[in-house]
């Protein structure tokens, strides 16, 4: 069970040193019950409250691993039901479904779909992670091949996919190096897929008809030991399903009710025959509240939205996507290339860089710390004024590369052209567009 905040209290140092963010050890012993703190704030801990400790400072929905390495996949880790409250730790990871009956060239080209669609976006690579290989065959023989298919040509985590022991046990035996979701675990074969997870230290799914026989399910998995197990609560209608997301979410959350708390995993495709609706299904679990969605085949023109959906609710509200302070040398620049000025916001930055780079004409783009902040806001947040991007510029060591002394600030920050002159001897301040979108037209009249 876990701890309550005034237990966790009596093993804290009570100093109210404060280093943990909260004023004092009560307050921070209220939030780790809470799980709004993580142990690790407190460095004054002893080593025996520490193990005492671990259990309340858990997160209530226990983080999985799937695959090795730089692909591995981490789903779960949740501690809040609403992004706004704090922020959303893992993305779902996305799979696509391979079946053991499908022909050669079938599982050739989802292969090959799985690879290439990827996308550059905010300077991230969006793509999916897991391939789901499905015995539909029931044969040991057809599976291995299959499996055996997709780690031959594929570095994807694995969902190994049957109610036969003995087939998951074949298809095991081919990859159960690369730590695979075994799924799934029922009511009737549950002993012996305990006995492969256990074996194979692979996390493994329990697979209910409803949410008590998922608890009894989870319940039996720990009780042999097995602590990574993911949930498919069974449901294969739009509304149920989405309701035990809910249910299994806030169950761990609100009551820390240990037993569903677990990252789950859902089949759209099992809820509709539409490729589309399938897409907007998988879209409802992105948002609430799946931790693997796995979909009947990849297209670019679903799978984007999902990913590009994935991406902006996962990402921490309170750290907006920002790049690094500095100055970028865009088309190879030179002594007589324009400098232009911009805050370090993604989107900003990538906006008016991928601008740049669409004239071909070489510059430099200054990139200033504005906190995250696009050029607007920062500016009226008093964040982007003359004052600070002066310093900025003279810092950046742009003197040492360009002879002429001719800044190009955003036409959002023309304001601050007569204080940056005044602050900034020797340049000349010219204001650009206010649009990344008519930066080419602005630049065909640059001269140093
Ligand atoms: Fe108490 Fe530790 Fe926080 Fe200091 S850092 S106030 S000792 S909980």
């Amino acid at each position: 069970m876990p701890l309550t905040g005034i237990e966790i209290f009596k093993l804290l140092p009570k100093t109210n040193c404060g280093e943990c963010g909260v004023p004092t050890c009560l307050a921070f012993a209220m939030n780790l019950a809470a799980g709004k703190a993580e142990l690790s704030a407190c460095p004054h801990v002893s080593e025996e409250a520490k193990a005492q400790l671990a259990e309340a400072s858990a997160p209530p929905i226990r983080p999985i691993t799937i695959g090795v390495g730089d692909t591995s996949l981490k789903v779960g880790g949740e501690t809040v039901m609403f992004r706004h409250e704090k922020r959303f730790e893992n993305q779902p990871g996305l799979a696509i479904l391979i079946s053991d009956t499908m022909d050669d060239a079938e599982i050739d080209s989802r292969l090959e779909r799985f690879k290439q669609l990827q996308y550059e976006r905010v300077g991230l690579n969006l793509h999916p992670e897991l391939i789901a290989v499905k015995s539909e065959s029931d044969d040991a023989g057809k599976f291995t091949a299959a499996v055996n298919k997709v780690t031959q040509n594929s570095n994807a985590g694995i969902i190994l996919m049957s109610s036969k022991p003995d087939v998951l046990a074949a298809g095991l035996k081919e990859c159960a190096d690369k730590k695979p979701l075994i799924y799934a675990a029922t009511k009737e074969n549950a002993d012996d897929v305990a006995g492969l997870a256990k074996e194979s230290s692979c996390p493994v799914a329990v697979k209910a008809e409803n949410l008590d026989e998922v608890v009894e399910l989870t319940t039996k998995m720990t009780e042999a030991g097995i602590n990574d197990i993911v949930i498919d609560s069974g449901s294969r209608t739009v509304r149920q399903a989405f309701e035990d997301q809910v249910v299994i979410r806030s169950s761990a959350l609100a009551k820390k009710f240990r037993p569903l708390g677990y990252p789950t995993i859902v089949f759209p495709f099992e809820m509709t025959d539409d490729p589309m609706k399938e897409a907007m299904i998988a879209s409802m679990f992105v948002a609430k509240y799946a931790g693997i969605i796995v979909l009947s085949d990849f297209q670019g023109e679903s799978l984007f939205p999902l990913l590009v959906e994935r991406m902006n609710i996962y990402t921490d509200p309170q750290r907006p996507l920002a790049t690094t302070e500095g100055i970028y040398e865009i088309n190879n620049p030179n002594e007589n290339s324009p400098v232009l000025l911009t805050t370090k916001f993604s989107l900003t930055y990538f906006i008016v860089s991928g601008e740049i780079e669409g004239t071909k004409m070489p510059s430099y783009l200054l990139v200033m710390d504005t906190e995250g902040l696009s050029v607007m806001t920062a500016w009226a947040a008093g964040k982007f004024v003359a004052d600070l991007i002066a310093p900025f510029v003279k810092k950046s060591g742009i003197e040492d590369k360009t002879k002429h002394r001719k800044l190009i600030i955003p036409g959002y920050a023309a304001a601050e052209s007569g204080g940056l002159e005044e602050e900034l001897s020797g340049w000349e301040i010219l204001v650009g567009p206010r649009e990344g979108a008519h930066i080419p037209a602005y630049l065909k009249s640059w001269k140093p």
